[in-house]
């Protein structure tokens, strides 16, 4: 799960991790008063404007309405309301969130780090994730902070340095010191950076998180180390244990069918396809998808109705692979083990039954446990399904659909 910039940043403080401050709003009027709190509490001038979605590159992207930057500079107090107008209520369009970009419904103000001194602001960037490979979590850091990291890996990979912790020992003082000197720091930005690191290490171990992104970490002109911009994300199975996190959820950011198959306890993931597929199993799904690919077709969407696919989940299914308006056909992959085909046959009738209209031609593939059985039940109820019982023969009258 994604949360915003400024609920994480809250969450990283409150592990001790050294943050730039700021206020959340989501008004213009709001943001003003945002901005008079955080100069009673800094003694900020300037301030950042920070558009709040679930999404990166905001600095570089802009507000389709009215040409800002989602991330801008106000130098006094006046600027601020007129500045967070000009990104509260648009829709942000980076390139993380495709053309169609995303509706910014809060703004984060926050003080300006950015501040002159007797020595240049430098960024960096920092993350922690799961290496799967090896089972350890890694910590990743670079001089080229502010800049997107793939690039970073593409030209210049021998500028991010690498440190694995191992899990029964935990991260160790040498490790921290280690990618503080590989970050070319000295002095007090060293021991900020080294107490940042092991800070930020604890909220991830507690926080059960599967990624943290901080770009850029900032060491000020007056040396301290703080985190300008915080990217995390929860692991979902480990939400159960975080209920004041899993609160944090922003059901806006997510996509609507995505969320409506949640609830129904369907396991869905939108894609771009025209082949809309419903199967039990995520292993056969995937080998569905592929099936279809095979077929000249792209895949509409992964979901798996689970093992005990009945009349309900069948039509929670189709009703939202329907709503999927680039859906040109359904080709629905049972396997009937534990439940039985003809059951399945019967659940894919009535639910068509239930939903009417539909006008997309379905394929429904139903092999195991009486699946003759199925395939009668299907053809005997005179709707315009498609019955097969072996997969190539299935993939075929996909292909016969679509041409
Ligand atoms: P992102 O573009 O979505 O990754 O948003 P960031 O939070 O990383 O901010 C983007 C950029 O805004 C940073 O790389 C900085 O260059 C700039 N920025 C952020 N905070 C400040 C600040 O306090 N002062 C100034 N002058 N620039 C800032
Ligand atoms: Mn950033």
């Amino acid at each position: 799960m994604n949360i915003h910039e400024y609920q994480a940043k809250e969450i990283l403080k409150s592990y001790g991790v050294t943050i730039q401050e700021g206020v959340v709003a989501d008004t213009p009027d709001k943001a003003v008063e945002a901005a008079k709190e955080l100069n009673r509490e800094t003694g900020t001038e300037w301030y950042v404007i920070k558009a709040q979605i679930h999404a990166g590159g905001r600095g570089k992207g802009k507000v389709n309405e009215t040409g800002s930057n989602g991330v801008v500079l106000a130098k006094s107090l006046d600027e601020v309301g007129p500045k967070a107008k000009d990104i509260l209520g648009g829709t942000l369009v980076t390139h993380q969130t495709g053309a169609e970009g995303k509706k910014v419904n809060k703004v984060l103000i926050a003080q300006d780090v950015y501040y002159p001194g007797e020595s240049d602001p430098k960024e960096y960037y920092l993350s922690i994730l799961l290496d799967r490979g090896t089972g350890k979590n890694v910590i990743m850091a670079s001089t080229e902070g502010g800049m997107d990291i793939e690039t970073v890996a593409e030209e210049t990979p021998d500028k991010i340095v690498k440190e694995w912790i191992d899990p029964a020992v935990g991260l160790q003082g040498f490790q921290a010191r280690k990618v503080a000197f590989s970050l070319g720091l000295e002095g007090d930005a060293f021991k900020g950076m080294v107490k940042f690191i092991f800070a930020l290490y604890k909220a991830y171990e507690a926080t059960d998180a599967s990624q943290f992104e901080i770009n850029p970490v900032l060491k000020t002109s007056d040396n301290k180390i703080l985190a300008v911009d915080a990217k995390v994300n929860i692991d979902d199975n480990a939400l159960y244990r975080h209920k004041d996190i899993a609160e944090l959820r922003d059901l806006t950011e997510e996509d609507p069918l995505e969320v409506e198959a949640g609830k129904s306890g369907l396991n869905y993931v939108k894609l771009d396809g025209n082949v809309g597929c419903m199967v039990n199993g995520a292993g056969l799904a995937m080998a569905t998808m592929d099936i279809i690919k095979l077929s000249g077709g792209e895949p509409a969407n992964f979901l798996d109705v689970g093992g005990g696919a009945n009349a309900q989940t069948v039509e929670a299914g189709f009703r939202i692979i329907l709503k999927d308006p680039n859906v040109k056909a359904i080709l629905i992959n049972i396997f009937g083990g534990i439940v039985r085909c003809d059951r399945v046959a019967n659940g894919v009738v009535e639910a068509y039954k239930n939903i009417g209209d539909i006008n997309v031609p379905i394929i429904v593939r139903l092999q195991g446990t009486n699946a003759e059985e199925g395939a009668k039940i299907i053809e005997d109820s005179g709707l315009k399904v498609t019955s097969a019982i072996v997969l190539k023969d299935a993939a075929e009258k996909v292909k016969e659909v679509l041409s």
